[in-house]
């Protein structure tokens, strides 16, 4: 039986395998973000300059929520 996690991306909320999930850390706070959105935070902080750590600090008070599929 395999049981793949299954977890809420804290950026845009879509449920993904856990396998295409990272982990980001800022000021102690950890969120996670699924790979698409990763690539959108990275572009977004390459061309736009965004300050991602605030983006996880914000996306961490959120609460994402994680579930077991
Ligand atoms: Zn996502």
């Amino acid at each position: 039986m395999c049981l793949v996690l299954a977890v809420t991306c804290g950026f845009r909320f879509e449920v993904r395998p856990g396998d295409e999930v990272v982990e980001l850390e800022a000021d102690h706070r950890t969120v996670h973000v699924c790979l698409d959105c990763l690539v959108l935070l990275t572009v977004h902080r390459r061309i736009h300059h965004m300050k991602v750590e605030e983006v996880i600090v914000e996306m961490a008070e959120r609460r994402p929520l994680v579930a077991f599929a």
